[in-house]
């Protein structure tokens, strides 16, 4: 996953940046409104933009509208305290959310990924052959379907929104049974191994030992 971090004022881009790459994610940084938009429609893509609206060369709402014409990529506006009325026609315009400064780089995180779930939950997930449709319910592997229970379907949906990032087992647990949870695990495990079953050798589900499940990206 890659983030593009539209900022100009180094105090916030630098310890910024250095966040999100602690937390896994790739990084493009500009530190003006010129060129955003070419910047998110070249390779290699970026899957979020955060975005500064105090900029010193272009109103950063001016920015988001241009971005809007061509993209629909999710935006987070970073936003100083002063600037709520902007905040709002942000959102208007067509930003995903935002985010108050100061922010801690973990706040930041996990709206990136709350609005890449949201995403993902409205559209189709294809990983290789694998064809996830959440709207249906229903997964297909080379165009033919699978027939899973509903939890293992929940499981394989959350992997596979991001093929690569290791999810904690905490954290399948929050999503799919109970946000709080005392039994052994043994029922995860259980789950994990009847996917496997039933999603044969072409999608494979590796265990993190101590950490979690992740599902293999469909190039390696
Ligand atoms: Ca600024």
């Amino acid at each position: 996953m890659r983030v593009l971090v539209v900022e100009d004022e180094p105090t916030v881009a630098e310890p910024l940046l250095a966040g999100l790459r602690r937390h896994g994610l790739g990084v493009t940084h500009l530190g003006h409104g010129t060129g955003v938009t070419a910047a998110v429609l070249a390779a290699p893509h970026p899957d979020t933009v955060l975005l500064d609206l105090g900029l010193p060369d272009i109103d950063g709402l001016d920015v988001l509208r241009d971005l809007r014409r061509v993209s629909d990529i999710p935006v987070i506006i970073l936003s100083a305290r002063g600037e709520e009325s902007d905040r709002i026609v942000g959102l208007e315009l067509g930003a995903d959310d935002y985010v108050v400064k100061p922010f801690s780089v973990r706040e930041v995180v996990a709206r990136i990924r709350a609005i890449g779930r949201r995403r993902h939950a409205e559209r189709p997930i294809t990983a290789g052959g694998l064809q996830i449709d959440r709207s249906r319910r229903t997964v297909t592997i080379d165009h033919s379907a699978i027939d899973l229970t509903v939890k293992e379907f929940d499981l394989l949906s959350v992997l596979a929104e991001e093929p690569g990032r290791v999810v904690p087992r905490q954290e399948l647990f929050a999503r799919i049974w109970d946000p709080v949870w005392f039994g052994t695990g043994k029922t995860l495990d259980v789950h994990i191994s009847s996917l496997r079953r039933k999603l044969g050798p072409s999608v494979v589900i590796r265990t993190v030992r101590g950490i979690g499940y992740q599902l293999a990206p469909p190039t390696e």
